[in-house]
């Protein structure tokens, strides 16, 4: 069934179908349905600023895709077979959480949202989203963007208080635990640390670090899956 919602654009960076690397959900077969554009840029994180930086720099954007939702839900059935869950990545999904919400309602399983926690969709009037799963990824201060722009205290609890299945996700290869508390203080959401690292051998370095940073926290550990297996290869 088809109307005019399911008519609505949104630029894709890619879909594909894989296995969930990290968070709640690792080891999830998962179709990933990347949107292009972000609202931060997080120069700190290397000379591209982000890893996702084919989904957020101007400079790919015609590499982007502009798809209808049903162009979207199209993709996502050549995978349903494999019952999946749905993940809606980026960039920063929360740019269209209205032109999403159509998805939201389609899809009949388990939905994550990876985000930066900048943005909440509107609960009320977009009850749906009630039932995703938000990993959100708030970003430190090694992301380079100033506080105020990457910390929005009253987004995360809006989030935390009206989608309980969420959860936190930090990358992390220090003693960062001031500024986790910072933002997880008074959130009542499982928190997951993950070791930093763009390839194998980055990941097992930091990785005994993180797994003591848990243990001493009772943060729970992540690994990344997709990391240790292909580096920075995209699409799996
Ligand atoms: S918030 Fe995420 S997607 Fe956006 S620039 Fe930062 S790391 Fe990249």
């Amino acid at each position: 069934m088809e109307n005019g919602e399911w008519r609505v654009k949104i630029p894709v960076s890619e879909i594909f179908y894989s296995i969930q690397g990290e968070g709640k959900y690792a080891g999830n077969p998962s179709v990933f349905v990347r949107v292009g554009g972000c609202n931060l840029k997080c120069p700190g994180f290397g000379k591209n600023g982000c890893d996702s930086f084919y989904a957020v720099d101007k400079k790919y954007k015609n590499s982007w895709q502009e798809m209808s939702i049903s162009e979207i839900i199209a993709e996502i059935k050549k995978y349903l077979r494999f019952n999946p869950d749905l993940v809606i990545t980026g960039g920063e999904p929360g740019l269209y959480f209205e032109r999403l919400y159509p998805l939201i309602k389609w899809f009949r399983g388990n939905i994550t949202i990876e985000t930066n926690a900048t943005i909440a969709p509107e609960f009320d009037k977009y009850s749906e989203y009630k039932n995703v799963a938000f990993a959100m990824s708030v970003k430190l201060s090694n992301s380079g963007e100033e506080y105020n722009k990457r910390v929005k205290k009253e987004v995360i609890e809006n989030i935390a208080k009206n989608a309980k299945k969420s959860f936190f996700k930090f990358v992390v290869d220090k003693d960062l635990k001031e500024e986790i508390e910072d933002i997880t203080n008074g959130v009542d959401i499982p928190v997951y640390c993950m070791p930093l690292g763009a390839t194998k051998e980055e990941l097992e370095k930091n990785a005994p670090f993180v797994f003591e940073f848990c243990l001493k926290n009772g943060y729970r550990y992540s690994d990344r899956i997709h990391i240790r297996l292909f580096g920075k290869k995209r699409g799996v």
